[in-house]
């Protein structure tokens, strides 16, 4: 495997950033995972946008030009021979003397790129089988609307999750609604077969499948409720499902040991994760 660390092109196994890089030392960046799926890069825009936003909300420079991006995840994508699995990229403040504070200007951002490939035999899997979830209190600051790699209390949450055989964790804010999971943004579908999904403005991170979600319901003329939706009625749902880069549209078929429906996969969520790829945008790799 090969790996790109700010510029260049070397060996994954020998990949190596400095020790005092404000990433390791503070979590001080921010980061995108696109999917790669038959070939193509998913939606590559949306998340170059985001991740835009994401350095500007923090004040990061960008680590090269914004226009050489693209390329350089196509570069990683096709030097890992990746046709199905997922590009991350993570942009740090740079490596600088520890101080709590933003080192002198000048400094530069850290730039790493990685490619992996994934088995899309084994997503088929989990998708027939569907999901588990549990849900955690709330926990994280009130930025997780920027991608940062801050992402503690989300390892801590999705191993709880592991320990009690689920997939995902849904964080629950304080009113008792559920805010998204640790790597991935939470929907319901109601009795009346309305997708409901939180608000983007506040308290979650933007997924950009969800957003793509949105235009895949538009076409099969699904209807879309934003608002907050609470465990209880999520487990009276008649489907749940989560969204990410990786996992796309992923059935949920329990939440907290109480199966959804019949707790099989819903048919809506499979429509929708079918149509996705042809609605999404692909870049080719
Ligand atoms: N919410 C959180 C906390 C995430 O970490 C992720 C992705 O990893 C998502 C939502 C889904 O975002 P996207 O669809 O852009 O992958």
């Amino acid at each position: 495997r090969i790996a790109y660390v700010n510029g260049r092109y070397v060996a994954h196994a020998e990949a190596r950033v400095h020790i005092e890089d404000r990433g390791y030392q503070f979590a001080d960046g921010v980061y995108e995972v696109c999917e790669v799926a038959r070939g193509f890069i998913v939606d590559m825009p949306r998340h170059l946008a985001r991740l835009k936003r994401s350095l500007k909300e923090l004040s990061i420079a960008w680590p090269v030009s914004e226009g050489v991006l693209p390329m350089l995840l196509r570069e990683v994508v096709r030097r890992n021979h990746v046709v199905n699995g997922l590009v991350y990229v993570q942009v740090t403040r740079g490596v600088a003397s520890r101080e709590f504070v933003f080192p002198a200007t000048g400094t530069r951002s850290a730039l790493v790129i990685t490619a992996r490939k994934a088995d899309p035999a084994a997503a088929a899997k989990r998708v027939e089988t569907g999901i588990k979830v549990i849900t955690v209190p709330e926990n994280r600051w009130d930025r997780v609307d920027i991608k940062s790699t801050g992402l503690l209390p989300n390892v801590l949450a999705k191993q709880k999750a592991k320990d009690a055989g689920a997939q995902e964790a849904w964080f629950v804010d304080i009113d008792g609604t559920v805010k998204e999971g640790g790597s991935s943004n939470a929907w319901i579908i109601t009795r009346d077969g309305v997708l409901v999904t939180r608000p983007a403005e506040h308290g979650i991170l933007r997924g950009i499948t969800r957003t793509t979600l949105f235009d895949v319901a538009a076409k099969l003329g699904l209807k879309i409720e934003e608002r907050g939706f609470s465990v209880a009625e999520a487990k009276a749902a008649r489907e749940a499902f989560i969204s990410s880069a990786t996992t796309i549209a992923m059935p949920v078929v329990e939440i907290d040991g109480a199966p959804i429906a019949n707790g099989h996969p819903g048919s809506m969520t499979l429509s929708l994760r079918q149509a996705f790829f042809d609605i999404a945008e692909k870049s080719p790799a």
